[in-house]
């Protein structure tokens, strides 16, 4: 098969023939339909993540058809449909894993990390880690949910329950987190890379009521924020924003250093946390709040031999909702 390997960390992607993945018992062997290209894939790409499986094929939005599947697999039809998100293997027995919190299981593994995934024509995935995806998303506009869309609900969800909401760095995720957040009668407030006219628009069109530079004030006090951006001075900027008993919370997995700040930034009972990851249970929540809530993806389509640009694209910041790779 045909996959775009990375070699070492910092080294461009290569067009590579590979051998097809042999599933394992609980694995289905998948025809990768499209594969959404994340931020998180350009941390791995850039060695801010540590090391990662080399050579490995990068992607955790994959959206595939079921084409073979291991000794024990059973749970999905031959051509069915599925997708595969980030979390690709959870051991079931650390304290995390056995507390509900699998999101932090000590042992987990990672699709397109320490698991290949899907920069290619096929992938194999552990499919008790698989979901059925709503039949109203057509591949390539399905794929944003897998990693966009789930952790950016995630990330809403851990904000309480904001009237005002603030979103920090307008991509794929928040693209998709306003129009649930509009759902839910929430107003959003969006701040994007200063003089990014184009992303501003996009945010007004999707529902915000405002948008504008991060680096500049709220135009009234924000009862939560949301910083998927991975630029750590965001944080005290977000602070700043929300009102006494607000929430920020990061939804990245890695961020540039947050710089110093006063106490009084965090004082009057502002919090301050993270997400990481997902669990299974967020996905199927997810995806049918999706459905229910009308969430349309905005995507750029990419041949796969072209990954390489994409991720460049989305470093500069140039990708309108979310890139796609189609096989
Ligand atoms: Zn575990
Ligand atoms: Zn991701």
């Amino acid at each position: 098969m045909r996959a775009m390997l990375l070699e070492a960390a910092g080294r461009p992607l290569r067009a590579a023939e590979i051998p097809d993945p042999v599933p394992g018992p609980h694995e289905v062997l998948l025809d990768v339909r499209a594969c959404g290209v994340c931020r998180t894939d350009l941390h791995v790409a850039d060695g801010e993540l540590r090391d990662p499986k080399l050579p490995l094929v990068l992607g955790h939005e994959i959206v595939g058809t079921v084409a073979a599947a291991g000794a024990e697999a059973r749970r999905f039809r031959p051509g069915e449909r599925v997708g595969v998100p980030w979390l690709g293997w959870t051991c079931g027995a650390c304290g995390p894993c056995r507390a509900g919190r699998e999101n932090l299981c000590e042992r987990a593994r990672f699709t397109g990390y320490q698991i290949d995934g899907g920069f290619a024509e096929r992938t194999a995935a552990d499919e008790r880690f698989c979901f059925r995806l709503p039949s109203g998303f057509d591949d390539a506009h399905a794929a944003p949910l897998l990693c966009a869309g789930l952790i950016g609900h995630r990330t809403l969800v851990a904000a309480g329950d904001p009237r005002a909401l603030g979103i920090y760095g307008f991509g794929a995720a928040a693209h998709i987190v306003t129009q649930l957040a509009r759902f839910q009668g929430r107003r959003v407030f969006a701040f994007t890379r200063p003089g990014d006219v184009q992303a501003q628009r996009f945010a007004l069109e999707l529902g915000a009521e405002w948008a504008g530079a991060s680096d500049g004030p709220a135009p009234e006090p924000l009862d939560a924020a949301l910083i998927f951006a991975p630029v750590g001075p965001l944080v005290p900027a977000a602070l700043r924003a929300v009102r006494p008993g607000g929430t920020v919370v990061c939804g990245g997995i890695h961020m540039s250093d947050i710089p110093a700040m006063p106490y009084g930034a965090l004082w009057g009972e502002r919090v301050l946390r993270s997400i990481a990851n997902l669990t299974r249970r967020d996905g199927e929540e997810f995806l049918a709040l999706a459905e229910r809530a009308g969430i349309t993806t905005t995507v750029e389509p990419v041949p796969l031999a072209r990954a390489g640009e994409a991720l460049e694209r989305l470093r500069r910041g140039r990708v309108r909702g979310a890139a796609v790779l189609l096989p």
